[in-house]
């Protein structure tokens, strides 16, 4: 059966509730804006919305016929039963990938995921929170801001940004760069990523080769004018091309999938055909090859940061797979968050966003007037917010995003839930987050790598956050933990709450957004952030402060 992925529109429910009707809507969405969505893959190399058709169609059911005082399990996107809780209790809760410690390694997960007992749902694929590239394209303009601010006078004009990767998160990069007012060149292997971007409008141009590509860059810093170019190729061998003509980029990066080695990089030399092939007939094999171009494709990253470039890891495990593979300078590229927006995170500033689930854009702008008014002291979301509505295209149902912070993402929710209460918006908003959120996440190479007291691998907190949104009355909570290449290397929580103007709304909005980030500000207090214990003093916040404990 040929399936149709598409968005629902208007307010006629198909379920026994609107908070029934909104998750089966989001997991719709993801699935109208993912990558493969054939294969329910949504992006990151793997992230599923489910683990296998039946359990999709099996959890569409379920959605479509629970009360809203029960609850649905899901394990590694396979529905397992609807229990009767209550209805102030999640309506969904899902672990997704968790595998035990010594076990938690690449070679099981690709095992178990073929024998049809696990799958990745990335971050927010699993838990039907994506949003397409505009979930990480605030992010990505942030951290393009931060290094305008450190290197460049605060201005990128004239300057050349080079990354590779236009995937369903890289492919917000030509867009944040543009935004930023620079350059920017994206590699990419795959002809339909770079026409997906073309079409959605987050990339400008397609060059047909490197000289090309290097002249309309060129061109542009002279003009000092905002530019992006995608090039069709392979990173590993693109950027030691580059560097070998002595062009030396201002800020290098890379957002290919390189955390996954089987389904996510591609090795130089091998046409997308012949990795599929390889996949089949030796993954052991495809994996080596995957590593030793990322040790090309790293050794050129180090070769541009060493003539003066602004290098950083985008968080896709790039320099861990690099030092696996001999390059014992890799991790002197830093990571991004702890080089530029760790002081975000220790407010609990992070990756915020809305989706309106009558499909209704109007929704968002008038959302949007609502933020640039009471929000317009605040610089990053003012100033996103004025940016984002004049240059973000709409992906699958209409959502915004904004680095919104403690006590801020509830006074924002509990309006909104009043908005949809008296009918300025035509429907209800569903709030979520992505997991790369203060408290959610615990990733040592990549949220939480160099931590103040040394806790970056410490996952209770990711477990403590989820265990707090379910007491808090959430609408969906899930726990997160890495597959393909990052088994074994992260636990993260995901979380959504809905406004559907309701007074039971009301409180779980309350609730959850407040403790969400509460956990977060004080996840980083505990690990010795002032900006964190001063969040703390100046929004009350109920944390125990203990003296730091003898070493034992
Ligand atoms: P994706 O699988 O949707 O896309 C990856 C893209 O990289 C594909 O288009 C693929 O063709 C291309 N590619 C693979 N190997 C290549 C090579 N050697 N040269 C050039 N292009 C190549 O993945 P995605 O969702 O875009 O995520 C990309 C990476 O970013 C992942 O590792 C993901 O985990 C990570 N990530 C980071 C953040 C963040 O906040 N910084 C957020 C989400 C995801």
């Amino acid at each position: 059966m040929k399936r149709a992925f598409k968005v629902t529109s208007g307010t006629e429910l198909r379920c026994l509730g609107w908070r029934q009707e909104a998750l089966l809507r989001l997991l719709e969405n993801v699935l109208a804006v993912g990558e493969n969505p054939d294969e329910l893959v949504v992006y990151a190399a793997l992230g599923r919305a489910a683990r296998d058709w039946p359990s999709h169609d099996a959890i569409v059911h379920a959605l479509k016929t629970m009360r809203e005082d029960q609850t649905l399990l899901v394990q590694s996107g396979k529905p397992i039963g609807v229990l009767q809780t209550h209805a102030n209790a999640p309506l969904v809760i899902m672990a997704n990938c968790n595998m035990v410690g010594q076990w938690a390694k690449a070679e099981n997960f690709y095992r178990w995921e073929k024998e049809n007992l696990i799958c990745w749902g990335g971050l927010t694929a699993g838990d039907w929170q994506y949003i397409g590239s505009q979930g990480v394209i605030q992010g990505t303009y942030e951290i393009f801001s931060r290094i305008a601010e450190r290197h460049f006078a605060n201005d990128l004009r004239g300057r050349f940004i080079l990354t590779a990767g236009l995937g369903g998160m890289g492919g917000a990069q030509p867009l944040a760069g543009t935004l930023a007012n620079a350059a920017i060149l994206t590699v990419e292997v795959n002809q339909a990523s770079i026409d997906k971007r073309l079409k959605n409008g987050f990339l400008q141009h397609q060059a047909k080769d490197l000289d090309q590509a290097l002249a309309m860059i060129a061109a542009a810093q002279q003009r000092k004018e905002a530019l992006s170019v995608a090039l069709l190729g392979n990173a590993a061998e693109v950027y030691p091309a580059i560097l070998s003509r002595g062009v030396v980029p201002d800020i290098v990066t890379d957002q290919t999938a390189a955390h996954d080695l089987v389904y996510g990089y591609v090795p130089a030399g091998y046409s997308l055909e012949q990795v599929a092939a390889q996949r089949e007939a030796d993954i052991n094999a495809l994996m080596d090859a995957s590593r030793r171009s990322i040790v090309q494709h790293v050794e050129a990253m180090i070769g541009f940061m060493d003539r003066g470039a602004v290098v950083f890891d985008n968080g896709n495990l790039i320099r861990t797979h690099a030092h696996q593979g001999g390059v014992a300078r890799a991790f002197e590229i830093p990571i991004f968050t702890e080089a530029f927006l760790r002081p975000l995170f220790c407010r609990a500033i992070g990756p915020f966003r809305w989706i309106a689930l009558s499909n209704d854009s109007n929704d968002i702008r008038v959302i949007d007037d609502y933020l640039l008014q009471r929000f317009a002291d605040n610089r990053i979301v003012s100033n996103w917010i004025t940016l984002a509505r004049q240059h973000v295209p709409f992906e699958g149902l209409p959502a915004r995003i904004a680095w919104l912070g403690h006590g801020e993402r509830t006074e924002l929710a509990l309006e909104v839930n009043r908005m949809v209460a008296d009918g300025r918006l035509s429907g209800p908003i569903a709030f979520t987050r992505d997991h790369l959120d203060a408290g959610a996440m615990a990733h040592p190479n990549i949220m939480t790598e160099k931590m103040k007291d040394g806790s970056d691998a410490i996952a209770d907190w990711p477990l403590l956050n989820a265990l707090v949104n379910c007491a808090s009355m959430a609408d969906l909570v899930a726990i997160h933990s890495g597959g393909g290449g990052y088994s074994g290397y992260m636990t993260s929580s995901g979380v959504t709450t809905i406004a559907d103007g309701s007074a039971a709304a009301e409180q779980r909005l309350q609730l959850s957004m407040t403790n969400d980030t509460s956990t977060g500000v004080m996840r980083y207090a505990d690990a010795g952030y002032q900006e964190s214990l001063d969040e703390i003093a100046e929004k009350s916040l109920p944390y125990i402060s203990l003296p730091r404990g003898e070493q034992r």
